[in-house]
């Protein structure tokens, strides 16, 4: 039997962990002023939350989920992947909404997050170099936007045909137990309108500055053979 898409993922956020686990940044247990309502993520990563909400009997926290739904958030109207193709393509990308302030996310709970292990990749890369409290807002260094932006990019690609939007959204369109029951990620189910379709790498972004740099990283997802 073939490797799953979600155990691609999970080698994925390892290898990110590894790399991440180096890193130099203020962020400590208990700091949660970026847990907000605007994170973003792919449907193959909602699924690898949804199955541990049921397997760890929290069906329950869907209903913070309702709540949060009727507040403002950032809602992407264009993918990682996408949005590259337009550059390369000298096209203007769509005006997104700019990053909202946000309420608390709704998986926040006493400073501590309740899908820690399951949290999607956009709460692994969001790191500050200095405290956000001091400066209100992150400090974020370049190579990692680059880093972080590669690894958008290959989740996006093998959640190919799958969507992208806020977490809050993808999660409560995988609530419903017709979703669930598709375990079988590949059949590409229909994702509800507005949520823009994940696509395969146009080619990998890297700045000049970063080539060098980046080829480690890149050379370690290779070797793994995860992404054919
Ligand atoms: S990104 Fe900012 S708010 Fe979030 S953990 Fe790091 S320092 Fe704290
Ligand atoms: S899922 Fe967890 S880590 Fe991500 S924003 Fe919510 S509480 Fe924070």
């Amino acid at each position: 039997m073939g490797i799953s898409k979600l155990d691609v993922l999970g080698q994925i956020y390892d290898i990110y962990g590894t790399f991440s686990s180096r890193l130099r940044v203020a962020c400590v247990r208990g700091c949660t002023a970026c847990c907000t309502q605007n994170v973003t993520m792919t449907t193959l990563e909602g699924y690898r939350i949804v199955e541990h909400l049921i397997h760890t009997g929290q069906r329950h926290l869907f209903h913070r989920l309702h709540h949060s739904s009727h507040h403002e958030r950032f809602q992407p109207t264009i993918t990682t992947n996408k949005l590259l193709t337009l550059c390369m393509q000298g096209d203007d990308p769509p005006e997104e909404k700019s990053c909202l302030p946000g309420s608390a996310c709704p998986f926040l709970s006493n400073n501590e997050c309740l899908i820690y292990l399951e949290r999607p990749f956009a709460c692994r890369c969001f790191f500050s170099t200095q405290k956000c409290e001091a400066t209100d807002c992150a400090v974020v260094d370049p190579f990692l936007v680059t880093v972080n932006t590669v690894f958008l990019q290959f989740i996006e690609h093998i959640d190919a045909g799958g969507v992208f939007g806020n977490m809050i959204d993808v999660l409560l369109f995988l609530e419903s137990e017709a979703q669930q029951k598709r375990q079988d990620i590949d059949a590409s189910p229909n994702y509800p309108g507005g949520l823009p379709t994940n696509r395969c790498i146009p080619g990998i972004f890297v700045p000049p500055e970063h080539h060098s740099m980046i080829q480690p990283i890149l050379q370690t997802i290779r070797k793994s053979g995860i992404l054919h």
